[in-house]
């Protein structure tokens, strides 16, 4: 590993000079440390600077979550601990508890950041493993594509097929979530812009510019939503399909409904068909229900060893469509 400079700025003014520092060739922001000290391990990246964040945005005695007019904002390094245990998201925004409460462990949880969480980089075994030159390192080559690829994408168009790792994203995305960025042109971007096909730039998975940060995070109250895993273990582990629902009833019938789904394509996978197709159902329609949900695998297109997804993603869709309506986890 090679030497580098640790710089603890007091404000993100001051983290965002460093990132602008001349003096350094590839400084990096540090939160809280998970996914880059992987990185910096398995010699992935190799930084000059680590710009340490962690402290940042936040005051003493002072919740990182907050009510800030009609939206709730959540400080870019909140805790995932913090996010599952807060009363004012599990009151106004189930889903984005609920998508944290089980993800990775108690430990991680502890020291994992909101922001960190949103732009940790895909778990693809080949693209961690600094003995394959893939094409997300440079190299000319998708290994999973036609390798192990049972982790890896239903919905893809090339020229790689990673899925995005990240379980607050799809639940943002359905919550109207907004990160808010200081250091460059713009001062907000939507959750649902915020992220790229790999198509569209193989090197990040995310929109943000050189020397930009996250500061906070903005989403929108919403009583009936919910967010479902499906994992191979209850523990630790990253989910194998994964859905978030956020639905405007008439009684017991969706009057709207917005569904995101995880783990399955290079970026958090919008569900608009999914959507269209709840319009109208009554809860206790089951029939209807499901095949509603089953649209959402209408798009995918399996590689060879990862096909099961398709039969797990309707099944996430349907148990976090029930979750916000306040249906509980219905192991069905
Ligand atoms: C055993 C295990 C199981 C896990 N399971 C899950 C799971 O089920 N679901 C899930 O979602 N995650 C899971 N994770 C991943 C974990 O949640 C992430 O690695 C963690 O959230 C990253 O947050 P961090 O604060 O440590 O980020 P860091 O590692 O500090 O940073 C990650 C990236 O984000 C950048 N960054 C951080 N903050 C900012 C900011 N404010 N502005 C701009 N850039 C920033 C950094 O520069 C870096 O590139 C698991 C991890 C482990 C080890």
């Amino acid at each position: 590993m090679n030497r580098f400079a640790l710089a603890r700025p007091a404000s993100f003014e001051a983290a965002q000079a460093a990132l602008n520092d001349d003096r350094f060739t590839l400084p990096i922001l540090k939160a809280g440390g998970i996914d880059l000290l992987d990185h910096l391990k398995e010699g992935l990246v190799e930084p000059d600077a680590l710009i340490d964040i962690k402290r940042l945005g936040r005051a003493a005695g002072r919740s990182p979550i907050s009510r800030q007019g009609d939206r709730i904002r959540v400080e870019a390094t909140t805790t995932l601990a913090e996010i599952a245990s807060s009363t004012v998201l599990r009151q106004s925004a189930p889903a984005l508890a609920q998508a944290i409460e089980d993800a990775a462990s108690p430990q991680v949880r502890s020291v994992a950041t909101a922001a960190g969480n949103l732009l940790q980089r895909p778990r693809c075994w080949y693209y961690r493993n600094s003995k394959f030159f893939c094409n997300k390192k440079g190299g000319g080559t998708c290994f999973a594509m036609e390798g192990e690829n049972r982790y890896h994408a239903i919905f893809h168009t090339g020229p790689c097929v990673i899925v995005h790792p990240s379980n607050l994203a799809p639940a943002l995305h359905v919550l109207d979530g907004t990160v808010h960025v200081m250091g460059g042109r713009r001062k907000q971007i939507p959750i649902a812009e915020l992220f790229h096909m790999p198509a569209e730039g193989i090197f990040s998975e995310h929109n943000l510019e050189k020397g930009e940060l996250i500061t906070h995070i903005t989403l929108k109250p919403v009583e009936f939503c919910g967010f479902y895993a499906i994992k191979e273990k209850t523990s630790f582990d990253w989910p194998l399909a994964m859905a978030a629902a956020a639905l405007e009833l008439d009684g017991q019938t969706i009057r709207s409904a917005r569904i995101c789904a995880g783990a399955v394509a290079p970026i958090p996978w919008h569900l608009p068909e999914v959507e269209k197709a709840l319009v109208g159902v009554g809860l206790d329609d089951d029939s209807a229900l499901r095949a509603a949900c089953e649209r959402s695998v209408e798009r995918a297109e399996p590689l060879e060893h990862n096909g099961y997804k398709t039969k797990l993603l309707p099944v996430a869709v349907r148990r976090a469509v029930l979750r916000a309506a306040g249906r509980g986890e219905n192991k069905q």
